[in-house]
Parts: C-alpha cells; structure tokens; sequence
C-alpha cells in the first residue's frame, strides 16, 4: 500500500490530506470516494472541507494507532460538527455506514440552539448519541424503540438509556468522539463478515479502506434545510430525466428512506417538489449536477445537503445502473461529444449485452428459487410444465406458455421445444443437446438440474427444496442465471434499441475479427441478419431434420438395407436438402454459408420409445420386433466417439453426395436471381489426412457432374472442422487438401478432457466449487489445454498453407475471453450462437481498440 506524502510536509499526522485540488490523493491509496471528492473540489463545486485518510492510516488505526485527532480537528475549526464516511478502492466492495454530526456535545448543542433553535439542535444531538451508541459503543437498537420525540424530549430519554447501558456519561470531548469513531469504523473494515462479503463481490483480501471526514453541512435548522439525491439520468433505462428525492429537514439519505414524506426534485402532479419548493436551489443544483456529468465524463449521483437555502455537495457516486441504462448512457455522453465512441464500446460489459437481448427476470424482484442448473440459454420464460413435446405443442395451440420438461432432449422434442417458451432438463451441459438448440432458437434454458428430481412419465417435479410441482403448474425458467423459480416474477422486455444500435455500429468499425453466426434453418439465419453476422459459419444440417415430414425419410434412410433402397431414400431427401440450402443462401445474400456435412450417430435419429417405433413400424410397414432389433443393433457403447461425422462420409459415401450434390444445385439457383454464391462445405471429426483426401475426390466429382448437367460453373470451398486432438496436431498435413479450418471446440474439449458434453452437468458444478475446474470448459474455453492444442494447430495449419482461414465455431465463439484468445492467435472469424453475435461483436471491438490503445503509449 502507497501512501500519500502529507499535505504539509513534517505535519504531525502526515497521512491525513486535506482534500485540495492538488492535494496528493488516489484512488488506489485513499479510495474512490476521497479521488471523487477531490475532482469535485477541482471543479469548484461547494464541497464542505474534507480530509482524507489512506489505506495505510486506517489499517493502522484499526490495530491502535491513531493520527494525530486534535491536529485532524484543528483543520476544522473549533466547533465544527463533522462526519466520516467509508472510501472503498470499489464502491461496490461496500464500508462502512456513514457516522453523522460528530462534535456534538451539551456545550455544541448550546451553541448550535441560538443559531438554529433548541430543537433542531436536540435534534443532531440526539441523532449522534443514537449512531455512536449503536455504531461504536455497539449497544443494542432496540434501546431507543420507545423514543419518539426528534427533539429535547427525545435527547433527554437517549441520553438516560445510553448512561445506564453504558454504565458512563456519553463523552463530551470531540477528539474522543472522532477517535473512537474512526476505530470503529477501521475495526469493522477488519472483520471477517465485512471481508468475506467484499471478496464475495471481486474485493482482493487485502483490500484496503481509507476514511473521509468532512465538516457537516447541517440539513437541520432554520430556512430551508434538508438532504437528497439527484441525477440527470433514469437508472433502469437511461433515459435522460431528472431523479433523486428531497426531504427537508433530513441529513444523510434520509430522503431514500421507504415511506419517507419526501418531496419530488421536478414539478410533479403527484406532489410537491424541490423546484417550486427552493427553486434557486433547485436551478444550482441542477447546474452542478451538469458539470459533474461534462467534467467528470460520467452520469453521476449528487448527494447534496440543502442549509438555510445553500447549496452543498456532500459526495458524487457513478449513477447504479441496468444494462439496458448502461447502454443508453454511454452512447449519449458519446454523442453529446463528452467522450469519444471508442470509450462508450469500452465501458460496456459485453456479457451485461446478454441481458438486452432477452426477457430478464427484473433486477430486485424476490425470486423463489426451487432448482438450480447450468444456465445454458440466456433470457428468462414463464409458463405452465409440460413434460412432452406433444403436450409442449398442444399447450402452444391454446395459445398457453408453457415450459418443457425433459430428463434430456433429442430430436425428437424440437419441435416441442419450438412451441415451449423455456426448457428444463436434468441431463446435460453447456454443449448438450437442448443447450445448443436453445441458444441458437433463443429460447432461455437451465440444463443438468440435476438436484431436482424430475418423473416425467408421473408429470411431477420435485423441487430441491423437497416441494412438488404437477403439470399445470407455473414456474418460471432463468436461462440467464441458470435457476428455476416457482411462479411469474415480474419480468423486463429485451431492449433492442436505438442506443443498442447505435453502439454496435461503432463496434463494428473498431473490429479487426469477422464474427458469423451458427444457423440451421432459415429463422436462425434471418436472426444472424438482424445481428448483423457477417455470414454463416456453422450450419448443422442434421437439425435440417427435425420436423416430423423430415425425420421419417430420414429414418428410411437409415434403416435401408440394400444400396438402391437408400439411394432411393436419399433422393427423396435431395430435393429437401436443396430447397433448405436455396433458402439460407438467399437469406444471406451472398455472405459466405459454411455447411457442415451430417456429424451425428445415425441411430441418434431414430426412435427411443414405443409409440416412436410403432410409427416407424407403420411407415416401413415392418413388425414393430424387427424395428427394435434394427435400432438396438445399431446402438453403441459410446456414440459420441463412434459412428460419427466424417466416418460416416467414408463408410456410406452416398450421403454426403447426397448433401454435395444439393449445395451444388442450391449454388447455382441461387446464384440465378442474387450475388454469386460461394458455398463452404465443411468435414466434421476428421482426425486423418486420408480422410480429407478420399471425401475431397468424391465431393469434386459431384461438383464437377453438376457443372456438367447445369451447363453452368461455379466455386466452392472445402474445409475440415478441427475438432479432435489428433487433428490440431496433424493440421499441417490436413491444410493443404482445404480451403480453411474451423475449431470444433465443443468436441475438441470433450476429447482433450475425457470429459462427456452430455453429462458433465452432473458434476461440473462439484468441480468448479472446488477448484478443479476455473469455471466450466465447456462454456469458457480452457486456455491452458484445449487453447495449446488450437494454437498448435493454427501455427502448423498455417505454416503449411499461409493463406488458410482459421476459425472457431464450438460454443466458446461466443465468449469473450475466448474470443481474445482466438484472435490472439490470428483467427480470422468466429462463429457463435445468432444471440450471442451482438457480445462477439462488442467483445472483438474492445480487443482491437485497447490494443490501438497499447500501442499508441
Ligand atoms: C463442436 O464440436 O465444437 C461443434 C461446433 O460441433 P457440434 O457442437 O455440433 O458437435
Ligand atoms: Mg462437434
């Protein structure tokens, strides 16, 4: 800890600053409140006298050592009523509360009644020997309860029931006063509670607290007197609006107070208000409060004290605010030129933008929680449980919100979980199933809730707290913070607004990484548009199969036996795959498309329960006894690293010439009546060069035979999605036979840990709260292990093949810590979820102007 030179040099007690404009004072020795008393001072606003003490001086006040008190009150004055008030590095770690009118004493009271009557001055009085008993001597509350009189009365009663608790007089000399004040507040900086509660808000252990004493403006007494707050903008939407309270004849924040007969500051028809009560106050105020936001670049809180008509500025606080506010502020301090757009990008969080893309429980609302998972898909959702996809559509076709409950989710409940308005599941983690449908559809999502026990096939649920909850019920999904409510909570609506837009704009010309969007199907698509994706850099075309009319071709697919039976099948697909791609290139207008050839396990499509294999049993016009036995020989011990991805290209080859030949046909009749089209096809779960070979040959066979039936030419782009460790490491020999690589880092992680996507949700929560983990991999890319590999990779792809485009299009593309990592190693795009473009995008801007920044020192 830095502490600060004395005001003077040689004085008695040198870390104890008088706060002047030059005054040597920093956040980082004296804390943040001293630093903004300090601008304050600088800019001349009516600031009562004020010192400050550092870090240094209160840690040792706290272990007996005091500064110098009578020196500290000469600065004063003799007389002088005085408060000290905790001054934190971080506003948010907290402090102490605030320990008014200090000083006061019979002979101060005397002196204080003729110049504003006894009974205000009884009134300070009184109020100092119930904050010094409570604060400092630490008695009980409850012993002033039955006090009601603010004034002689009441002082006389406060004074008999602290001397008899007490067992002493209440002390008279200030300098004794201050001391004990001082100690107090340092010793409770100390304690374990206090520290444990700022660590848990980011406080390092050591933080220190530095004390401000400043002489009391008295808000009590005779004229207009009285204590509030004021700022220039709204804290829930930014908007700018003159807010605050009034109290007169208050001190501290009094007026805040619940129930408090506070006036409004502006003309109100609900009551009266500071402007027509004291309107020259009112006006200074208000100019104050202008050039506090022109000066010191930021929205700020006035607390201010209003004496005998006077206007006094107690203390300037960065105005608390929503995200949705946050916004708005920053792009209009931009605008109205106070700071440059570069700072607006800089100063929002880019997680805090999750939050104004969706519904959002609202901040303060009493939440019921009855479950916790792993918050896999922002935004916040209520409705009546379903417990099947059927029911979810059902409840849709009521035109009621419901919320789907599932152990885990596959195919099968897409189109449930397109008519629910949130899903919940016991199974799964941040790259499960319906975590990865859910944040591409934007539909909020806690998986792995794996402390409440779901009996879907009974339709109950029971609560972690042991409650049951039936289907019907209505509870309420926060895919944002990864708990289940019971009930409907008040919710805030997604705040897309001007100030957003005009934020992401500014972003965008700061970026120096592409950012594209994982979309599947049209509606993902047009929601990249909307955010401004500059293409699509992940296209699953396995999901292209989830409604009812495309899953039971599929199915025939799967189950043909002989060649021409699939060959069939497959050419009943074609047309739908081509229609599919026409579509999203269209959509697109010519931004590139990367479609990803089919990855899953075949056998994922098929069905799992009775009524499902009854169905198929119908459509295939087979007994239900040989569907079983098809579908259970096809079964794996562990599908995740089976018959997969681009095996699945080498062992039946029709497939993906199925999928080659409809991109072809796509290309060229899209290309017909828009901008050319140059599509990207991309091999999952390659892990061999030999694999990229033979798929390459065959796929520009069918692009050479479409050429030749359409008469037509076209280009395409052929790349490999990295996603096993075997493939970073052999990338240099992969390289030459693509265009470009995509990291597959949801598989990449699951393979570099040993660690399944689908289940880690059962434990991930133990291991990160006990420190085995940093924070889920799965959700923030694992620098250390799974970023080695990406970096090798990148390095012997591009030694290989300077030219190639590099990308990642696992989960983390959305993240911004990852996404400082991939540009670090010279990606060129990231792909992420259509919600989670906007966070890309502010994320990657802030990246390139704090280096603009670096290196312009
Ligand atoms: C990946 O593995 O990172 C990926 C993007 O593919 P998927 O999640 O479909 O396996
Ligand atoms: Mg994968």
């Amino acid at each position: 800890m830095n502490d600060a030179a004395p005001q003077k040099p040689g004085e008695a007690n040198p870390h104890v600053t008088l706060i002047t404009p030059s005054a040597p004072i920093a956040t980082p020795t004296h804390g943040g409140r001293a630093k903004c008393l300090q601008r304050l001072v600088r800019l001349d606003l009516p600031v009562p006298r004020t010192v400050a003490l550092s870090f240094g001086t209160v840690h040792r006040i706290a272990s007996g050592e005091l500064p110098d008190i009578r020196a500290m009150l000469d600065i004063f004055g003799a007389g002088a009523l005085l408060c000290v008030r905790p001054s934190s590095e971080d506003p948010d770690w907290g402090g102490p509360g605030a320990i008014l009118n200090i000083g006061m004493n019979d002979a101060s009271c005397a002196l204080l009644a003729e110049r504003i009557g006894a009974e205000a001055a009884a009134c300070l009085y009184l109020r100092f020997v119930q904050a010094y008993a409570i604060h400092v001597e630490r008695l009980d509350a409850d012993l002033f309860d039955e006090i009601e009189d603010p004034g002689e009365e009441g002082l006389a009663a406060a004074m008999a029931a602290y001397e008899e608790e007490a067992e002493a007089p209440f002390p008279q000399d200030p300098a004794h006063q201050l001391a004990q004040v001082l100690r107090s507040m340092a010793r409770a900086w100390e304690g374990t509670t206090a520290r444990l509660l700022r660590q848990a808000k980011g406080a390092p252990m050591d933080a220190g607290l530095g004390l401000v004493v400043q002489e009391m403006a008295l808000g009590i007494g005779r004229g207009e007197c009285g204590s509030g707050v004021l700022q220039l903008a709204d804290s829930d939407t930014g908007l700018r609006q003159i807010t605050g309270r009034y109290l007169s004849q208050s001190q501290g924040r009094e007026a805040l107070e619940q129930g408090s007969p506070a006036l409004f500051l502006t003309c109100d028809p609900r009551g009266p208000s500071l402007e027509e009560t004291a309107p020259e106050a009112f006006k200074a105020l208000c100019g104050f409060a202008e050039t506090m936001r022109n000066r010191l670049r930021e929205e700020m809180q006035i607390e201010f004290t209003i004496e005998n008509g006077a206007v006094h500025i107690l203390d300037g606080v960065r105005v608390r605010r929503s995200a949705r506010a946050a916004v708005r502020i920053a792009v209009r301090l931009a605008e109205d030129g106070i700071i440059p757009p570069q700072e607006a990008i800089l100063r929002i969080d880019p997680h805090a933008i999750t939050e104004l893309l969706h519904r959002q429980v609202a901040p303060g609302t009493r939440r019921d929680v009855i479950g916790r998972g792993v918050a896999a898909s922002p935004g916040a959702a209520t409705g009546k449980i379903v417990f099947s996809a059927a029911e979810a559509q059902a409840s849709a076709a009521r035109g009621e919100a419901c919320i789907l409950v599932r152990r885990e989710t596959s195919p099968e409940d897409v189109r449930g979980m397109h008519a629910a308005s949130a899903v919940l599941t016991e199974r799964g983690g941040m790259t499960s199933h319906a975590a990865v449908i859910g944040r591409g559809m934007g539909l909020p999502c806690v998986v792995g809730a794996a402390r409440m026990k779901f009996h879907v096939t009974r339709k109950f649920l029971v609560a972690e707290d042991g409650r049951t909850l039936r289907e019907g019920d209505v509870i309420t999904i926060d895919g944002s913070s990864g708990q289940v409510l019971a009930g409907a909570p008040a919710m805030v609506e997604a705040a897309l607004d001007d100030a957003f837009q005009t934020l992401m704009g500014w972003a965008d010309t700061w970026r120096d990484i592409g950012v594209r969007a994982n979309a599947d199907t049209p509606d993902d698509a047009a929601t990249a548009r909307n955010f401004a994706a500059q293409g699509i850099g992940l296209c699953r075309t396995e999901h292209m199969f989830f409604e009812a009319d495309r899953l039971t071709p599929m199915r025939e697919m799967i189950f043909a036996d002989a060649p021409e039976d699939r060959k069939a099948a497959l050419a009943r697909i074609l047309p739908m795959q081509r229609a599919d791609f026409t579509e999203l290139f269209r959509i697109m207008e010519g931004m590139p498309v990367c479609i990803r050839l089919f990855d899953p396990p075949l056998h994922e499509f098929l069905p799992t329960d009775r009524a499902g294999l009854r169905d198929l049993a119908e459509a295939l016009d087979l007994p239900v006894s040989d569907v079983t036995r098809r579908v259970e020989s096809m079964g794996e011990y562990n599908p995740m690293l089976g018959l997969r991805g681009v095996r699945l290209g080498i062992t039946v080859p029709e497939i993906y010439d199925m999928q080659a030949r409809a991109i072809f046909e796509a290309t060229l009749d899209a290309s017909r009546d828009g901008a050319p089209v140059v599509p990207e096809i991309m091999l999952p779960l390659v892990s061999a060069k030999r694999e990229v070979e033979l798929l390459r040959a065959r796929i520009d066979a069918v692009a050479a035979a479409v050429k030749a039936e359409r008469g037509r030419g076209f280009d395409y782009r052929l790349g490999v999605m990295v996603e096993t460790p075997r493939a970073c490491l052999r990338a240099d020999e992969i390289a030459p036979y693509t265009q470009f690589l995509s990291f597959g880092t949801n598989d990449l992680t699951q393979m570099t840990y040993g660690l399944s996507r689908d289940d880690a949700g059962r434990f991930m929560s133990d291991y990160v709260s006990q420190g085995v983990f940093r924070e889920d991999p799965f959700h923030l890319l694992d620098i250390e292990g799974v970023g080695e590999l990406l970096a090798i990779g990148a390095e012997r792809a591009r030694q290989a093949c300077p030219g190639l485009t590099l990308s990642i299009c696992g989960e983390h593309g959305g993240n911004p810590e990852s996404i400082a990592f991939c540009r670090a190693i010279g990606m060129d795009y990231v792909s992420c979820s259509p919600f989670r473009v906007p966070v890309a995008r502010l994320a990657a801007a802030q990246l390139a102007i704090r280096d603009r920044m670096v290196s312009a020192r």
